[in-house]
This record gives structure tokens, C-alpha cells and sequence, in this order.
């Protein structure tokens, strides 16, 4: 195994991974790795979501600008990669419901940044409540969108496809790597792994997930800010209820201000059926059990009380929403409640097997407020892509594109071959949408 890299990757995740898929299509002949801690890639959230592909709605377009355009061009490149691969991808589309007037303004809202961020009127449709009623008929609300241009596929596949396409492009993958220490030397990186074994990079980029802000730490970027990771939980449905709908649903989210949504009657691409995700806090980006949680209280308790994230905590609003999620945790009733409001028909008692849980980390900057976009810092030889959270993974491809584009624009990582074939795509035919 070579030692000596151009370029690392922190992180095989999706979003490590279409970065290493790109960076090794165009550049044959230099070095490039990705060191994941886990057996795989896509063990954490990327493995762990929703699974749909979302036509960018949700976002408002002046303060979600990036993750709006790569959701955007996210939706035509998974469906093409996904042929390619002959992988799952379903146009199954997406309801977001209102359920009294208050909602109904956000849904008049959500229609204008839609076709802000690109829509077009065949995509997206507002309905009143006898129309949906015609189409789904066991849904109860007030008014809803009618979201053609979104989809379901499997992001543990996509990834491990890429992974596998990178692989042949030459990139070396570390598995059962863990980033123990990183330390600046004259030509670049010394990266410890599992606290013995070295490496070394020139360029260093940090696509790490829920520790992506502490590797930002460890060399001097980022310092202001914080993250607070939240558990995003499911329960699988009964197959009993896998005909209830025709279409995953939405509600409009109680507290909109927050990085997060309410839980969802979703549709997976399997056709199985669940509920999900709350957002539960807890101390650890891997804090699916209490053993995680409690070992990480202490640190990630300090950590915040003495960052932006103390005046997070102490928000009446923020402390109402923790308690509500917290309670969903607690109370399989009380998750369940939270979807019946729009679907009546759906019974706890018949819900018996959890999902699987995944976990976000939100940034918070020093005036204790969410930040709403991907945060991009670095250094003359690091790159670090901070709180990359939902619609991350539908616009994994087309943000990955942009990242090794802005490394090559600005002299970071010069690239070989801008016009190479990526699959499908000619990788400056993607720069030249993005740029539209
Ligand atoms: C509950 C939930 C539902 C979601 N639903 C959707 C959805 O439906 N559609 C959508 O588009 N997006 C969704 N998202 C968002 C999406 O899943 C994420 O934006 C995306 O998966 C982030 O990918 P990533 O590669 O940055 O992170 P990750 O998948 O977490 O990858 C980071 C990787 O870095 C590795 N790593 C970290 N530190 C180290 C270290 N020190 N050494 C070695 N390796 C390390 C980790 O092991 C991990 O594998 C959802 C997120 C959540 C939490």
C-alpha cells in the first residue's frame, strides 16, 4: 500500500465518495486515497437516511443556496447514474401537507422557492384538500404540494457503486482506518491511523461526517463554531399498511427555523413503508445507544456550554423542540401521533420494529444560531466541508463536482483533465449546469 498521497479523503461517506469518484477520473496519474474508519463505506448517515431524492422546495434559495442547486441537479444525475448502474431509483414523487391556514402560507412559500430554485410548473402543484383527497384519499389536511420531481433510491448502493468506480480509477480506499492525529508538515500531512500506522498527503480534504468540525479544529479552522448532533429515528410500518398511500408525505414542520424536519410517512424505494425521523439531541455523531451518549456526555457537554451552542441551549423555543423530540424517543405513541395528524388510519400498537436510526450534526456559530448552508473552510493545503446535512445526499454528485471544481478554479488542487469522462457525464459539462 502506497504511503505517500496527493490527496486524501477524510471520510467514505457519499459525500467522500463522490469526491473520490471525480478527483480520480480526472487525475490519472496522481495518488489519491480515502481513509474510512468503519468495514465500509456508508455505514453512518449516509446508510442511514430517509433515502429520497428532493427536488429543492424546502429550501430557501438566498440562505440554502448551495445545497438548493446541487439538490437540484442531484435528481436528473442520480436517475442517470442509477441506469447506468442498473441500481434502484424511483420517480415516486413527494406530498408536503398543510394542516390549517398557518401551513398553508409556508406551502405558498415553499412553491415560490421551488421555482426560485428551479422547478418548473409541471414539478411542483399546490392542491386544495378535496383535490388530494381524490388522490390520496387517507390523508387529512388543509391544502398540500404535489411534488412530481422527487424520488426514492438507496444511498448505501450509490455509494458503494462509486466506491467501487473510484476503486477502478486507481483510488485506494483505508478501511478500518480511524484518523487518530493529524499534524501540518513542510510538504503537508502526517495522518495517524488507529494511533499507530502513517501516511502521508500534500492535500488534505475533510469530508468526515459528525467529526468534520473536529478535524476542522485540529488544524486551527473553524474555531467559532460548534455542532450538536441529532438522532433521527424510525419505526418500519406493518406490510399491512404499505397500500395506505400512493406517495411518501411531509408535513409542514412545526418549528421551521430548525435544521430538521417533522416526522414523515415515507415510501422507501423497497416499497416497505416506515415513520421517521424524529431528531432525538445525544452527545456523539455515533450516538445510537446509551453506552455512546453517556461516555460522550461529559466532553460534548463542555464543549457546548463554553461555544455559540450555550445560547442554542438555553433558547425557550429549542428547549420546547429538544423535549418534543425528546418525548417521540421515549413514546413510540408519541411519534406515531405525530404522523397520524395527517395519516388517522396509521395505529401504534401495530408499529413493533424500529428503523434504522441516523444521526446529524448541525453547526452552530457563535451566536448560538443554526447555520443553514454547507460551510466550506480551508487552508493553503486542507479543504473542510462542515455541516453537510440534509439534502446532502441528493446533491452529493453535483456538490462533489463543484468542490473539486473550486479546488482546481482556485489553485488548491490543480486537476489533470477537466474534460475526462465521469460515467455518464463529461465533468465540465456538469460545471457548465452548475453554473446556470
Ligand atoms: C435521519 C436523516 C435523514 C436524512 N434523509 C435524507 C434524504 O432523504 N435525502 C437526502 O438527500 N439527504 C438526507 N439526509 C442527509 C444525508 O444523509 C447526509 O447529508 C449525507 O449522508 C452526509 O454524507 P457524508 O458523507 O457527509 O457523511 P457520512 O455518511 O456520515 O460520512 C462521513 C464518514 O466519515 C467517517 N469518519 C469520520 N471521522 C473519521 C475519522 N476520524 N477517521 C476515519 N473516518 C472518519 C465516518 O465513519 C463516516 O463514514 C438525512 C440525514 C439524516 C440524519
Amino acid at each position: 500500500m502506497t504511503k505517500n498521497f496527493d490527496i486524501l479523503i477524510i471520510g467514505g461517506g457519499i459525500l467522500g465518495t463522490s469526491i473520490s469518484y471525480f478527483l480520480s477520473s480526472l487525475n490519472k496519474s496522481k495518488s489519491i486515497g480515502v481513509i474510512e474508519q468503519s468495514e465500509n463505506v456508508a455505514v453512518h448517515t449516509s446508510g442511514r437516511n430517509t433515502g429520497k431524492v428532493h427536488a429543492p422546495y424546502l429550501y430557501n434559495p438566498e440562505k440554502k443556496k448551495l445545497f438548493a442547486k446541487a439538490a437540484f441537479h442531484g435528481y436528473e444525475m442520480w436517475e442517470q447514474y442509477a441506469k447506468l448502474k442498473n441500481l434502484p431509483f424511483k420517480k415516486d414523487g413527494v406530498i408536503e401537507v398543510a394542516l390549517d391556514q398557518k401551513g398553508i402560507k409556508v406551502l405558498e412559500k415553499y412553491l415560490k422557492w421551488a421555482k426560485q430554485n428551479g422547478l418548473e410548473d409541471s414539478d411542483i402543484e399546490l392542491m386544495d384538500k378535496n383535490e388530494i383527497k381524490k388522490i390520496e384519499p387517507e390523508i387529512q389536511c388543509e391544502s398540500a404540494l404535489n411534488v412530481h420531481r422527487d424520488g426514492s433510491a438507496d444511498y448505501s448502493k450509490f455509494t458503494e457503486s462509486l466506491m467501487d468506480d473510484s476503486k477502478n480509477s486507481g483510488t485506494q480506499v483505508l478501511l478500518n482506518s480511524k484518523v487518530t492525529e493529524i499534524k501540518k508538515e513542510e510538504q503537508g500531512w502526517k495522518i495517524v491511523l488507529n494511533y499507530e500506522k502513517e501516511v502521508f498527503t500534500k492535500f488534505l480534504i475533510n469530508a468526515a461526517g459528525g467529526e468534520a468540525m473536529d478535524i476542522a479544529h485540529d488544524v486551527g479552522l473553524g474555531e467559532k463554531l460548534t455542532d450538536v448532533h441529532f438522532r433521527g429515528e424510525y419505526w418500519k410500518a406493518p406490510t399491512e399498511y404499505n397500500s395506505l398511500t400512493k406517495t411518501s408525505i411531509y408535513s409542514v414542520p412545526e418549528f421551521p427555523d430548525y435544521p430538521f424536519l417533522d416526522p414523515h410517512w415515507i415510501i422507501r424505494v423497497d416499497d416497505s413503508c416506515e415513520i421517521g425521523p424524529n431528531a432525538v439531541p445525544v452527545f456523539s455523531p455515533y450516538g445510537y445507544d446509551k453506552t455512546e451518549n453517556f461516555k460522550e456526555f461529559l466532553p460534548k457537554m463542555l464543549e457546548m456550554l463554553g461555544s455559540g451552542a450555550r445560547k442554542a441551549i438555553f433558547d425557550k423555543q429549542f428547549q420546547e423542540l429538544a423535549m418534543n423530540e425528546i418525548q417521540s424517543s421515549m413514546s413510540k405513541s408519541s411519534m406515531v401521533e405525530r404522523v397520524r395528524r395527517f395519516l388517522p388510519k396509521i395505529e401504534p400498537e401495530k408499529f413493533t420494529e424500529k428503523g434504522t436510526a441516523g444521526i446529524r450534526s448541525s453547526v452552530i456559530n457563535e451566536n448560538g444560531k443554526f447555520e443553514p448552508d454547507v460551510i466550506l473552510l480551508n487552508n493553503e493545503s486542507s479543504y473542510h466541508i462542515l455541516n453537510y446535512n440534509s439534502p446532502g445526499a441528493t446533491g452529493a454528485l453535483a456538490f462533489s463536482a463543484h468542490v473539486v471544481d473550486n479546488l482546481h478554479q482556485s489553485g488548491l488542487f490543480k486537476s489533470e483533465d477537466l474534460n475526462a469522462d465521469c460515467g455518464p457525464w463529461k465533468f465540465s459539462e456538469i460545471i457548465e449546469k452548475l453554473k446556470e
